[in-house]
């Protein structure tokens, strides 16, 4: 065991605070990363608070990390010492179920180790998240990451990428389809990008009426000041796909009426409280409403991949983890272009 230093909290309605922690040695399939920058995702925020329920404290929150391979175990074969690697949401799942099996660790059926605010597979040990100095992680979970896009930038493709990048694939979001973004937040910022790369003609849907000419610029076609219903109906039937990335409870049956037959609207975003659905929201026209969460390993790493390729990356404001408080409101009141990321230099 190696002492860690990051930053976390104690409970739900304390302040984000430096913590030193234990960190395993490397085993022979384990690298050491050090960790150079790490995003905030408003999941960080809803866990932090325990907004969700079941959180473990002292909590280090951080899912979207990006950095150096400094070590790595004697049976480690896809990294070197001196590599740039990230990591996501989970570093670890049970790895024989069916999901394990078919590479979709985020749903594996039996124990995943989340990256923070959960426990390793003896479902004991506590797992600490990237807002920190290092991180050991098994090389299969584990991705690569291209020194073609700025590092900063990468990080939160760790999760607000793939989060977007996965329903967008599995719903086979296609050339010319019509795509509706709810939420111009750190995830729809980047289902824009995303959705817009794959073809579509993308609308977003956004409370904040400041955020149109950046909408633009991200590769929208179209934005609609989602505060007045009456600019919603005049779009019902339209959209082919809706990906849903509102943090709070908002009116999902506005949004799905605006579908057409046979149309998906997928939840990413996860309120702490239910939404109410409307039957008639659904019926009429054989609506679909899913859900998706992040992505599975082998998926992150297509994703990642992608995005070197098409050159996409998140915007954002880099700050230094001093700043993480003030980060987190400043997240609550929609006042981030588009994620906030850790420079962990500065821890
Ligand atoms: P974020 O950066 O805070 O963006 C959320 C956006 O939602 C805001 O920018 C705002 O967009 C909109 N919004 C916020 N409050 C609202 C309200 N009261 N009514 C209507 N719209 C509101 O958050 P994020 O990091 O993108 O995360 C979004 C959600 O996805 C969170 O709940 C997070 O936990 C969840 N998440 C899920 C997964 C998954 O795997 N499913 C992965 C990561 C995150 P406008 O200003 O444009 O209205
Ligand atoms: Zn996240
Ligand atoms: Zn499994």
């Amino acid at each position: 065991m190696f002492p860690t230093r990051g930053y976390a909290t104690k409970g739900p309605t304390s302040i984000l605070e430096p913590f030193t922690f234990e960190r395993r040695e490397p085993g022979p399939q384990d690298v050491l990363i050090e960790i150079l920058y790490c995003g905030i995702c408003h999941s960080d925020i809803h866990q932090a608070r325990d907004e969700w329920g079941g959180a473990i404290f002292p909590m280090v929150p951080g899912h979207e990390i990006v950095g150096r391979v400094t070590r790595v175990g004697s049976q480690v074969k896809r990294f070197k010492v001196g590599e740039l690697a990230g990591v996501g949401c989970f570093v670890d799942s049970c790895r024989r179920c069916a999901s394990c099996k078919a590479g979709l660790e985020q749903y594996c059926e039996g124990h995943v180790a989340w990256t923070y605010n959960g426990t390793e597979q003896d479902e004991k040990t506590p797992t600490y998240g990237g807002y920190s100095s290092q991180i050991v992680v098994d090389e299969h979970y584990t991705l690569k990451i291209s020194p073609k896009l700025p590092l900063a930038n990468v990080a939160p493709l760790l999760c607000a990428g793939i989060t977007t990048y996965s329903p967008l694939r599995y719903f086979k979001v296609a050339p010319g389809q019509r795509v509706g973004v709810v939420g111009l937040g750190g995830l729809g910022h980047m289902a824009i990008k995303l959705a817009a790369a794959m073809g579509a003609e993308v609308t977003v849907f956004s409370t904040s009426k400041t955020k149109e000419r950046d909408a633009r610029r991200l590769g929208a076609h179209g934005f609609v000041v989602s505060l007045d219903p009456k600019n919603l109906d005049a779009l019902a039937d339209r959209f082919d796909f809706i990906l849903d990335a509102v943090s709070a409870p908002h009116d999902v049956n506005a949004y799905l009426r605006l579908l057409r037959r046979d149309g998906v609207l997928t939840l990413v975003g996860a309120p702490p409280k239910p939404l109410e659905v409307h039957a008639f929201s659904l019926i009429p026209r054989r609506r679909t409403l899913a859900g998706s969460n992040i992505g599975g390993i082998r998926e992150t790493q297509e994703m990642l991949d992608y995005c070197a390729e098409h050159k996409i990356a998140s915007d954002v404001e880099v700050i230094p983890i001093q700043q993480v408080n003030e980060a987190y409101e400043r997240t609550l009141k929609g006042d981030v272009r588009y994620r906030f990321v850790i420079d962990m230099k500065t821890l």
